[in-house]
Order: structure tokens, then C-alpha cells, then sequence
């Protein structure tokens, strides 16, 4: 058969991240002695004989009638919320094509663009070593399964040839043997990440002992989701920095409500919060990587989240500059007497939440940083 494969995010605003699923699905059929061919635009689907495709965002726009075309197969989180059915176990387990977008990032490359662009497509290895997750954060498609379990052996989707590793475990640290997955990650030799973040508030000393001694690659980073979690983020934190002082990054979700009461109250207590969780992680020399729900485009403080997410998540920025300094450093560089955007939305939060902008404004990471 003719296979033509979608990978439907890519074909909208494009991403950073190759579709395992689709790989896997490839990998599987053209050793079924099928041809697979990723599709580059929706003009040629009629030329195949069958269509996979798959979404991880549910904002990606798919222009074609898909639920009346005749042999396609479609899945993905952009399609269900749980990610719809899984895969028949012969193609989950299957090693992934990696040669799939070979095509796709020749004709990106002859096009102009640096092929280091597309290092997540031909420099890594990429599976689930686990899978499952027993939080059920609200705010998480994560929902499937109660507990970590084993997914995959590392051998599983391997290939040698490549020089590092990632891995889309949902959390690496509620797996209780996960020190048999860093000794197999450790026996290849190869750089890998965990792509989710990893759950700080499972950390041990143990834990945090084994990981120093990893070929871990890049930053490390946690999640610090709600500030009822405050203390508990405090002492893992303590425990970290006891073994690494390698960059470390948290999440800082923010604007999202459990229970959905997106009210004045809300909207205040968050901001606050987040501050409040912002000064925490500049104690432990940390970077915040405010990560904004959709919903703060609702809010009367909208300004204020954009001006959070600006500052925060430009490490070279946080570190040197307190948030009024960024605000500051914005006005001069907009050269015009009239106040910048950043600083409307700054100086109209203070002018109605005085109190919050002198506790929070000034706070600066080199200051409050107690681990330099
Ligand atoms: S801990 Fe992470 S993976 Fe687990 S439900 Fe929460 S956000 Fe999802």
C-alpha cells in the first residue's frame, strides 16, 4: 500500500517536536513492506491509498473534511482530549521512523533554513521509558492511567547512530524503579532530557545524588504549579541544591482556575501568587518559565501576564533586572515620552495594588539569589 502520513501540526504553524506516534506508525507499516511518505501540504492525499494523521494541539487547523475522507485513521491530543485510542501494541513498541521527515527538512534546509533548526528530528532517540501519571492535574490531558508503569525498554527506540536522547515520560519520578531507567539511559553513554519537566516534589536525596552523576543534557527542569505547594517546593528545593547547582528552571503555571471563577479575586490572588512563587525560586537561584493558560487573555490584568512571561522567560533579562527595571529598560528603549505598553500595564496594577508592587517590584535574583 501506498501510505501517506499527516502530521497535521506541522503542517499548520509547524513545531519543534517530530510526531512519535506517526513514526512509529511508519516504522511499523514499511515493515509491513508498505511505502510511507510524510505529506508537505493536504493537496496530495488523494494520491495514497490510506492516511494516518495526528495533532498534538487542539488549535491546529486541519482544512480537510477528515471525518468523510475515505481511509484515513486520525488521533493525537489535538483530536481527544485523552488522546484517543492507543495504538495496537505491535506499532507502540515498534522503533520509530526516523528517517519520516528526512524529506521535509531537506526541502526546509534547500530553502534556507539552518539545519540545526531541526536537531530534534535527526539528533535524538525519542520514546517513553514510563508512561502514566497519578497527579490529574486539572489542567493536564494526562488523565488515562493512575500510576507510573514501565512503557519501554531504551532498546525500543534506540538508534545508535544518534547522539543524545529524550524522553516523553509523563513522571520519571513517581516510577518506583526508576533507578533501572537511568541505569540503562547511563549504559548508552549518550546526553538525554526529560521533555515533560520532572516532578521536583518527588525528589530524594538519592535521586537528586544519581541524577548529578547523569549525562543529563541541558537545563533541569520542575514544575511549581500552585503556591499550595510552597513549602513542599521549598524543602525539595533545599534537598537540590544540596547536590547541583547546574541551572534549574520550574514552570510557573499561572491564570488557570480549578474551579473556573475567574472573578477580581482570582485574577489579584494570581498575580500575587505568582510574584510570590517568582521570589521563592529566585532564592534557590532558579528560573521561572511562567507558563500563561490560555485564559489570561480574559483578564483586566492581561498586560500585567504578558509583561510576567516577558521578563521571567528571558533568563539573561531576569537575572540582571527586577521587574521594575524591565519595565524601566522597556520604556527607554521605546524612545518616546509617551508611556510603553509594558509600562501602562505595570503602573495601572500598581496604581489599584499598591501593596503588591512594593512587596514584589523591586525583588531582584542576584539579590535574593542564596546559592551563587
Ligand atoms: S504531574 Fe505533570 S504529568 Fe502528572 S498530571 Fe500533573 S502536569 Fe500532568
Amino acid at each position: 500500500m501506498n501510505i501517506g502520513i499527516i502530521d497535521a501540526d506541522l503542517l499548520d504553524n509547524g513545531t519543534r517536536h517530530p510526531n512519535l506516534a506517526l513514526m512509529k506508525i511508519s516504522g511499523y507499516m514499511k515493515e509491513m513492506g508498505h511505502d510511507t511518505s510524510l505529506l508537505l501540504n493536504y493537496n496530495d492525499v488523494y494520491n495514497y491509498e490510506k492516511i494516518y494523521m495526528s495533532k498534538v494541539f487542539s488549535f491546529t487547523d486541519v482544512p480537510l473534511d477528515y471525518r468523510q475522507f475515505p481511509d484515513i485513521e486520525y488521533g493525537g491530543t489535538g483530536f481527544f482530549e485523552d488522546g484517543g485510542e492507543n495504538l495496537p501494541q505491535d506499532i507502540e513498541h515498534h522503533m520509530p521512523d526516523y528517517q519520516l521527515y528526512d524529506p521535509y527538512i531537506a526541502a526546509k534546509v534547500a530553502q534556507g533554513a539552518k539545519p540545526n533548526t531541526y536537531s530534534d528530528y535527526v539528533d535524538y532517540s525519542i520514546g517513553f521509558t514510563t508512561r502514566g501519571c497519578f497527579r490529574k492535574c486539572d489542567f493536564c490531558v494526562n488523565k488515562k492511567y493512575n500510576h507510573v508503569f514501565r512503557h519501554s525498554p531504551l532498546t525500543e527506540f534506540l538508534d545508535k547512530n544518534r547522539k543524545y536522547i529524550y524522553l516523553w515520560d509523563d513522571n520519571i519520578m513517581g516510577y518506583n524503579k526508576w533507578h533501572e531507567v537511568f541505569d540503562e539511559l547511563e549504559a548508552t553513554g549518550k546526553y538525554f532530557q526529560f521533555r515533560q519537566g520532572l516532578d521536583i516534589r518527588l525528589m530524594t536525596d538519592e535521586k537528586a545524588k544519581r541524577l548529578k552523576t547523569l549525562k543529563y543534557k541541558g537545563d533541569f527542569i520542575f514544575a511549581f504549579d500552585h503556591i499550595q505547594d510552597k513549602e513542599l517546593i521549598q524543602s525539595k528545593l533545599k534537598l537540590w541544591r544540596k547536590h547541583i547547582n547546574k541551572t534549574t528552571k520550574l514552570y510557573v503555571l499561572c491564570s488557570f482556575d480549578s474551579t473556573n471563577t475567574y472573578d477580581e479575586t482570582f485574577w489579584v490572588s494570581d498575580i500575587i501568587n505568582t510574584f510570590e512563587r517568582i521570589k521563592i525560586l529566585m532564592q534557590f537561584g532558579c528560573l521561572p518559565y511562567i507558563m500563561r493558560y490560555e485564559r489570561y487573555k480574559t483578564s483586566p490584568y492581561r498586560g500585567m501576564y504578558i509583561n510576567l512571561g516577558r521578563w521571567c522567560n528571558q533568563p539573561n533579562i531576569f537575572k540582571k533586572m527586577s521587574f521594575n527595571n524591565f519595565v524601566d529598560r522597556n520604556q527607554e528603549l521605546a524612545k518616546t515620552p509617551r508611556p510603553c505598553s509594558a509600562k501602562r500595564y505595570a503602573d495601572s496594577f500598581r496604581l489599584r495594588y499598591p501593596n503588591v508592587a512594593q512587596k514584589y517590584y523591586d525583588l531582584r535574583f542576584e539579590d535574593l539569589n542564596q546559592y551563587k
